[in-house]
């Protein structure tokens, strides 16, 4: 399914992708980290990850060149096999990998992988944005960690399937422009935390075709259907939008706006949402905050309370209401106006 499609017929187009420019100046940057058959590349991992094998002379860069994805991906686990046996630095140049995700192929295409005089495998990641005095912007470096966490995982697939397996590094490579110019600059990035996380959310997906057999017969999702029918196809399918998803789903936007129309709390944040516990929705919140829900024993219930009580003491205006367990002042008159001190369902605190 093209989300981006989806998301354009759904009336919420996907504000992913770059800027004209930005994407010009990312493929120029990555054209001359890769120039001379990836010799500066090479020299970086050699720095960067292996000081101690023999420096990279002139590296293989082999043709990954094949029909369709599966054809590619074979090519690349060919690649990847024989680089490997031959024990010279390789640089695959756009490999691409298969990963199931759901009960389903996905296909995944790092900036490059190099092979190692040692037979070992190491995931490049190539950015535009800048490393300043050896570091960069850490919400940045975490996305590019998560990424290439995942080619990790399919790198190993490939890896599990030869005889011997040959090792998937644990440590990728992040290559940046040096402070504001053009010239490439490289970290070494752990991403052993993140392969963890993201293969034990890999585990936990619900396969795709389970989550088929719960909707209604029928149900489609071609982007030129009438826009109604689209949109309660698209809703039959439960989803729980949060901020992170503006960063990585062409759907978020559609989410966003229908999570905000339910007055989800998940709307304002995955942290926001574990600390309210059962209280599922802005409404929920409030009520409970007033002392017309929920259990005054719950702590989060507790907690909004006293907030709200607070907070209507500071402003002179009416508190939750009298016997409501909030632990802290109240007033007489009635809680209609008390707010607990959060932010509100208008997407203020949504990036
Ligand atoms: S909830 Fe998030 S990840 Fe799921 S479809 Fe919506 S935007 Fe995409």
């Amino acid at each position: 399914m093209n989300k981006t499609l989806l998301a354009d017929a759904l009336g919420s187009p996907s504000a992913f992708g770059q800027s004209q420019f930005a994407f010009m100046r990312g493929n120029a940057f990555e054209a001359r980290v890769k120039a001379d058959g990836g010799a500066e590349l090479l020299r970086l991992v050699h720095e960067k990850l292996d000081p101690r094998a023999e420096p990279p002379a002139a590296g293989v860069v082999p043709d990954l060149g094949a029909a369709g994805p599966e054809g590619r991906t074979a090519r690349t686990a060919l690649a990847l096999r024989e680089a490997s046996a031959a024990g010279t630095w390789t640089l695959l140049d756009h490999p691409l990998l298969a990963l199931e995700v759901a009960g389903s192929p996905a296909f995944l295409e790092p900036d490059a992988v190099v092979v190692h005089p040692d037979g070992s495998w190491t995931v490049v990641e190539i950015k535009s944005f800048p490393m300043l005095d050896g570091s960069a912007d850490a919400a940045k470096v975490g996305a590019a960690a998560r990424q290439s966490a995942v080619y990790v995982l399919a790198l190993e697939r490939v890896a599990a399937r030869l005889d011997p397996a040959p090792e998937v590094r644990h440590t990728v490579l992040l290559v940046c422009p040096k402070d504001f110019s053009n010239l490439p600059t490289a970290s070494a990035v752990d991403v052993r935390k993140q392969r963890s996380v993201t293969s034990r959310q890999l585990d936990r997906l619900v396969r795709v075709e389970d989550i088929a057999e719960t909707l209604p017969e029928g149900t489609c999702f071609a982007p030129d259907l009438p826009p109604a029918e689209l949109t309660a196809a698209v809703e039959s399918v439960p989803a729980t939008y949060a901020p992170e998803c503006l960063s990585a789903c062409e759907l978020a936007f559609h989410c966003r706006a229908r999570s905000r129309a339910q007055g989800a709390v998940t709307a304002l944040g995955r942290s926001l949402r574990a600390e309210l516990g059962s209280l599922a929705s802005v409404d929920d919140v409030l009520s409970a905050a007033r002392g017309t829900s929920g259990d005054p024993e719950d702590p989060t219930v507790a907690a909004l309370r006293r907030a709200a009580a607070l907070r209507a003491e500071a402003l002179g205006t009416p508190g939750p209401a009298r016997g409501a367990g909030n632990g802290a002042t109240s007033h007489d008159a009635p809680a209609d106006d008390a707010r607990p001190a959060m932010a509100q369902p208008t997407g203020a605190a949504c990036p």
